[in-house]
């Protein structure tokens, strides 16, 4: 490692190393592809149940009451939270964007995506407005990108989504969308009924006629973008919505499971050569932001499911998803020094990613462009650094 850049992976004994590491495995920064950390502070306060808007509702509620002091506090909890994890590159989605102050001055990478709402007109005319003013007030940051979150097709009219298409394909903006998250989202936009109804009325929201019809809508509109990732997508079927090449399935398994929802289709959409990337999603519904202990659930969930996948799912994958692959994600030379250690336990097997995924050993520490952000062993710096 050189200036903060892998200049080159090598064999073992190749050369004498700069220090030892020990019996441990060095890894690309993790990826968390889907959180929102301005909700850090509800760890605990909202649990996931078996209505999905009843959850919708104490969210927001504990949303709304938050000052703007509240949510610097909570993004800075979950970005220190991530640190510690090993996260290196976050796709964070912020209510007004308000979490790109922190993140930009953060020593880690993130997408931070501004989520927009509005089903009804007037709604989405200011959520257009606030955007353009948010993006136009930016000022450039080296580890953070602007991205843009129609927020759901249950929150947001269809000609918004066909705006925010626009905009993100003249911008190469990152887009981040909530799809077919809940079985009362593919009643509303089948047949426009269900839970969602009353729910919309309440917020005075309802208006059927912006609706979209199907996720399949929404993801062929979106085919073709840059960087474009449908979170969860729990109720998506692959063989009859193919997904485009370019677009991302985020999966938070302990979230999608707190739901209790029918198994995930990540194994076929792997199958069919679609790519997914894992997140933790927001305190609100997931116990904490550990990346690596998603992959580990899902190892010992789905042992079939190839180690070198699932690390390419909380890695690679997620970069590609936030827009970041062309920096971050693997361990090539060319690219940033984002590197995590993880301590192995004695003995071999014959899939190395199994002594990995087996363990329950914590991050032992972290990297972001050469830098050790995480290091409680006080590891020494990198001599060429
Ligand atoms: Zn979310």
């Amino acid at each position: 490692v050189s200036a903060g850049r892998i200049v080159a992976i090598e064999p073992r004994s190749r050369r004498k190393p700069d220090f030892d590491l020990g019996n441990a495995a060095i890894l690309p920064g993790l990826v968390n592809a889907h959180t929102h950390l301005d909700l850090t502070g509800l760890r605990g306060a909202v649990r996931p149940g078996a209505s999905f808007t009843q959850w919708l509702r104490r969210v927001i509620q504990g949303r709304r009451t938050l000052t703007d002091k509240e949510v610097a506090r909570a993004v800075s909890d979950g970005m220190a939270e991530s640190i510690r994890y090993g996260v290196t590159l976050l796709g964070d989605i912020a209510a007004g964007g308000r979490s790109w102050t922190h993140l930009a001055a953060g020593p880690i990478r993130a997408t931070v995506y501004y989520e927009l709402l509005g089903l009804k007109r007037d709604r989405a005319r200011n959520a257009c407005s606030a955007v353009r003013a948010w993006l136009a007030e930016l000022q450039a940051s080296p580890t953070c990108r602007p991205g843009l979150s129609p927020h759901a097709p249950y929150s947001v009219r269809s000609s918004l989504f066909r705006l925010v298409a626009s905009a993100a394909c003249a911008r190469r903006l990152p887009i981040a969308i909530h799809l077919l998250e809940s079985s009362a989202e593919v009643e509303l936009l089948g047949q426009r009924r269900g839970e969602f109804v009353p729910f919309l009325q309440e917020l005075n929201a309802w208006d059927p006629a912006a609706l979209m019809h199907d996720g399949g809508e929404l993801i062929r509109l979106y085919a073709g973008l840059t960087a474009v990732s449908f979170v969860h997508a729990n109720y998506l079927d692959p063989n009859l919505t193919p997904l485009a090449p370019g677009t991302t399935v985020v999966y938070c398994p302990r979230t999608h499971d707190a739901f209790g929802h029918p198994p995930h289709p990540f194994r076929e959409l792997l199958r069919v050569g679609a790519r997914v990337a894992l997140g933790t999603d927001s305190l609100a519904s997931n116990p904490d932001l550990d990346v690596l202990t998603e992959a580990r659930y899902l190892h010992r969930r789905y042992p079939d499911v190839a180690g070198s996948d699932l690390l390419r799912m909380a890695t690679l994958s997620g970069a590609e998803a936030l827009g970041w692959a062309q920096v971050t994600g693997s361990l090539e030379a060319g690219k940033s020094a984002d590197i995590v250690v993880v301590p192995l336990p004695d003995g071999n097997t014959d899939d190395p990613h199994d002594l990995i995924f087996d363990s329950a050993a914590l991050v032992r520490a972290a990297m972001c462009q050469g830098r050790w952000i995480h290091n409680p062993g006080r590891i020494a710096d990198l001599p060429s650094t």
